[in-house]
């Protein structure tokens, strides 16, 4: 990074729950202005997070704004906003996204385009929109993708014969929407990090493995796991820890990420699973 980076103000998408909302209270306790942003829906949830910032530390600088990652005119007042309110921005959190569990054949194209254009247009539109301002303002910034796969994708292709057994990080599985999404936020992160290097502007990505957030709960709803033990269960089971993690325990590896400490990492989509292991 250039000696001048000095992280001020952070956005973080998809931050009204979950993975979202642990890091923007952990980045707020770093000291970044944060930027709290998720669907207008979630509004209320978005206040509460604020709130509990506040709650913590006083002197917390926050801004809640709702806004849609597929939406261009969204993303690009989201920054505009940040920019107006902090005079800058210093990272960026690409953090929202959406999961579905369909067997390849029961996919739609409306749910294949609703997942896209959340999972990749809506890092995309952030990537872009947050590297704009950062190569403007010439002190460099990081950008941090969120929740590319650590997939525990199950092998046979048909929930319904509810066969299979819990397998690695290749694509195989009734996760095959979601996971391809998640593989192109991957090299999107790849790609972005060379085209932006020479300006100071990191790119990098978490890879989560089982964390116990709403999306995770409602997969445990929707997924039927060969054995027909519940979903959670059996990841435990196939974790070398034997446990979910919680968000915090990726909000802290951000944390890491949004600092000084990583200035010589780029390019990376970093796992922090538990140790999932497959068979
Ligand atoms: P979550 O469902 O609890 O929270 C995701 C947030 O994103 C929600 O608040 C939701 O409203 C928001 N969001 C959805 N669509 C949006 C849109 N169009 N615009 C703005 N915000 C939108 O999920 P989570 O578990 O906290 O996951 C966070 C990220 O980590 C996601 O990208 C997810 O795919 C990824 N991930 C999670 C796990 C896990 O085990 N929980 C594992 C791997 C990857």
């Amino acid at each position: 990074m250039p000696p001048n980076y000095q992280p001020k103000t952070a956005i973080v998408t998809g931050a009204a729950q979950g993975i979202g909302r642990a890091i923007a209270i952990q980045l707020a306790s770093d000291g970044f202005a944060v930027v709290i942003s998720d669907i207008a829906s979630k509004q209320d949830l978005m206040d509460v997070v604020a709130a509990e910032i506040k709650l913590k530390n006083a002197e917390s600088q926050t801004l809640v704004v709702p806004a849609d990652v597929s939406s261009e005119a969204d993303v690009n007042k989201l920054v505009a906003k940040t920019k107006d309110t902090f005079g800058g921005l210093d990272v960026m959190v690409a953090n929202a996204g959406i999961c579905l569990a369909n067997p390849i054949l029961d996919v739609t194209i409306q749910e294949w385009d609703k997942l896209f254009s959340i999972n990749v247009r809506g890092v995309l539109l952030c990537y872009q929109a947050a590297a704009r301002l950062m190569i403007e303002q010439k002190r460099g910034g990081r950008i941090i993708g969120g929740g590319t796969p650590v997939m525990y994708l199950f092998r046979c292709s048909s929930l319904s014969q509810g066969a299979s057994s819990i397998a690695g990080k290749k694509g195989s599985g009734n996760l095959s929407a979601y996971s391809a999404s998640k593989f192109a936020v991957r090299s999107l992160t790849q790609s972005a990090a060379c085209e932006w290097g020479a300006h100071g502007i990191t790119v990098n990505a978490y890879a989560p493995g089982t964390i116990e957030t709403p999306m995770l709960h409602d997969a445990e709803a929707t997924i039927i796991t060969p054995s027909g033990a519940g979903l959670i269960s059996q990841l435990k089971a196939s974790t070398a820890l034997r446990r979910c993690g919680q968000p915090e325990e990726i909000a802290n590896f951000v944390s890491m990420l949004a600092s000084e400490k990583s200035s010589y990492m780029t390019g990376q989509t970093i796992t922090i699973d538990g140790g999932i292991w497959f068979d």
